[in-house]
């Protein structure tokens, strides 16, 4: 199963980061989080056969077509993670801050699943920060010592490049608008687990519209949020047994 290292290295008692479940519905959203774990890092994920493909990014992504940006692959990741900003707390795999630095959509330039298993994808985003076309690169050389999970990142040339891209001056989320900093000093930006009303940038709410359970999703708009209400008394339950 694609989430069951994902959900080895997790406690989900001890963690407000989501349990990993394929999800059926099929889209083609990214999200890029911003990591502050043991070393900052930008966490790249493409949605993908119900789950979220994954690379961490020591530099982050760039719009500058010559900064060919090292991508780890990492763990799959559930769908759910998408939404996923606040703290992990200490002790805990990945423990420190995540923010959701960019959100959208993205369509593969080709056969996803080939591209993919060739280790050259090339694909479109829409997003708040990153725009147009991209590769994701698996490097062949492999250096002694090395997992063989390493990609480069790579902007193509239109008109979404930005040569002087620096990735340092956008310290805010696309959720929210906090910082990094204002995130890890905000206990509220913890509190996965709770229904909690959280505010969602205007323009970002459809990208949480999809069927998700009540109390997995404090991002969602309120006309979702009605529809599951039935769902809600269940889904306690279950939490308080755990
Ligand atoms: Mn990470």
């Amino acid at each position: 199963m694609a989430l069951e290292q994902y959900n080895k290295k997790r406690r989900f008692d001890r963690t407000p980061e989501p349990e990993g479940k394929i999800e059926r519905r099929a889209q083609q959203r990214f999200v890029v989080q911003k990591h502050r774990a043991s070393h900052l890092h930008y966490d790249f994920r493409l949605e993908m056969n119900g789950v979220l493909k994954s690379w961490a990014v020591p530099k982050g992504p760039s719009l500058d077509p010559s900064q060919k940006r090292l991508a780890m692959q990492v763990e799959d990741h559930p769908v759910s993670y998408f939404q996923f900003e606040g703290k992990i707390p200490e002790g805990n795999y990945g423990a420190g801050t995540v923010m959701v630095w960019d959100i959208g959509t993205w369509e593969p330039l080709g056969d996803a699943d080939e591209m993919l298993a060739k280790g050259d994808l090339k694909f479109r985003l829409r997003g708040k920060k990153l725009n147009g076309a991209f590769v994701l690169a698996k490097m062949r050389s492999r250096r002694p010592g090395s997992k063989g999970t390493e990609w480069l990142l790579i902007k193509k040339k239109d008109e979404a490049m930005q040569p002087d891209f620096d990735i340092d001056k956008l310290d805010f989320s696309a959720l929210t608008n906090k910082s990094l900093n204002r995130i890890a000093g905000d206990e509220r930006s913890a509190e996965w687990e709770s229904n909690r009303k959280r505010p969602v940038l205007k323009g970002a709410e459809w990208l949480f519209e999809d069927g998700k359970k009540a109390g997995q999703e404090p991002l969602r708009s309120k006309s979702a949020r009605k529809s599951t209400t039935a769902k809600k008394s269940k889904t306690g339950k279950r939490r308080s047994a755990a």
